[in-house]
């Protein structure tokens, strides 16, 4: 069984994937409501938290797996905060001297890329190889608080980048509009409980697309937008217009998401679409997406709820479906921490690029 460990930003997480059953457990601790107060993560709070719940997780995680049963280690090595990788690192390297187990690092961005398949290895664990095969070449789409990015997976499993955001991450244009509006935080869950009953064509907020053929995406020039349209307005315009704002808003973000996935799916032949990270919560762009890839005859893929924030599960999920892939780091004790590390490189692309 494979131990995953995760704490690359305000989640503290364990988890134990077992290649014959699937993930056999999963305990979180998240520490959203620490950092609310604040209205983000602050890196010093969130470093001395995962310290404090890594201990109490791995107790849990033990009552499932003794460590006797215990294969391999996988820990997120990047990207996130330094402070808060470093707890997951050195916990993993302490517990893997002390089991005489190996040690591997994950790309956390990757274990994202990969999410949308747990539940096809849950279905048939040992039919998994051929079966996620058959999906191969895959086009994914990873939206969360930080990144914004489409990738592909080839038949060798090899990731490439295809284009990311010039500016803001999609969940950042709705954190960031959440706040204008006077919502709270995170604002993505926020905007779509109130966009629910509002008018998504009320207003009209530029498209967030960069150039049109472009696949890259852009979110600030739509933030600073919803900004004037909001200064041109009254406090109570604003409240009982609420609703309209978030769904017009949202769907700005959204219809960059689906135009852009639509785009690069047209461009070469994919025989699956995956959607990935926190943003892959929201169900209207779920429905999006999920038409955008019927249309074209492709199979979708999601993240299951446990799976889009940040979580262990992933990241145990990942040291197995890639490990021979090229994607895990396999330096053991020597591993260290990557807090910029890319989700991966661009076509013909030989700098590193961040996601
Ligand atoms: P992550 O960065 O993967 O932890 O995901 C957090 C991001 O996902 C934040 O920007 C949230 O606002 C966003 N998010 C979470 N749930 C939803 C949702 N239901 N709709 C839109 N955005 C969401
Ligand atoms: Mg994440």
């Amino acid at each position: 069984m494979i131990l995953g460990l995760e704490s690359s930003c305000d989640e503290t997480a364990v988890a134990v994937f077992d290649p014959a059953r699937g993930l056999v457990g999963e305990w979180i601790h998240s520490q959203i409501a620490l950092h609310e107060a604040y209205g983000g993560v602050v890196p010093d709070l969130a470093s001395r938290e995962h310290l404090q719940h890594f201990g109490p997780l791995l107790q849990r995680a033990l009552v499932v797996m003794p460590a006797s049963a215990c294969a391999k280690i996988a820990v997120t090595r990047g990207p996130g905060l330094a402070a808060c990788l470093a707890m997951g690192v050195a916990t993993a390297k302490s517990l893997a001297l002390a089991w005489r187990v190996p040690v591997v690092g994950v790309n956390h961005l990757r274990a994202h890329a990969f999410s949308p398949f747990i539940g096809l290895h849950a279905a048939d664990p040992a039919d998994f190889d051929a079966a996620f095969t058959k999906l191969l070449p895959h086009l994914g789409l990873l939206v969360s608080g930080g990144n914004t990015a489409l990738f592909t997976i080839d038949e060798q499993r090899r990731l490439k980048l295809v284009s990311a955001t010039m500016d803001d991450a999609a969940g950042e244009a709705l954190d960031k509009g959440a706040k204008l509006l006077g919502l709270g935080y995170p604002g993505g869950p926020l905007v779509e409980r109130l966009a629910k009953g509002g008018n998504p064509t009320a207003f009209t907020f530029p498209k967030a697309v960069a150039p049109r053929v472009s696949l890259e995406f852009s979110f600030s020039g739509l933030k600073t937008s919803l900004r004037y349209t909001l200064e041109k307005m009254t406090a109570a315009e604003i409240e009982t217009r609420r609703a309209d704002l978030c769904a017009s808003y949202q769907r700005a973000v959204f219809e960059a998401l689906t135009r852009k996935s639509a785009l690069a799916l047209e461009r070469r032949r994919y025989r699956s679409f995956g959607l990935s990270g926190g943003v892959a919560n929201n169900r209207t762009l779920q429905e999006g997406l999920s038409r955008v890839a019927a249309e074209r005859g492709v199979a979708f893929h999601r993240a299951q709820p446990a799976h889009t924030g940040d979580n262990a599960g992933m990241v145990a999920f990942a040291a197995w479906a890639e490990r021979e892939s090229g994607g895990v780091d396999e330096s053991g004790l020597a591993l260290e921490i990557a807090p910029s590390l890319p989700l991966a490189q661009g076509p013909g692309d030989a700098s590193a690029r961040g996601g």
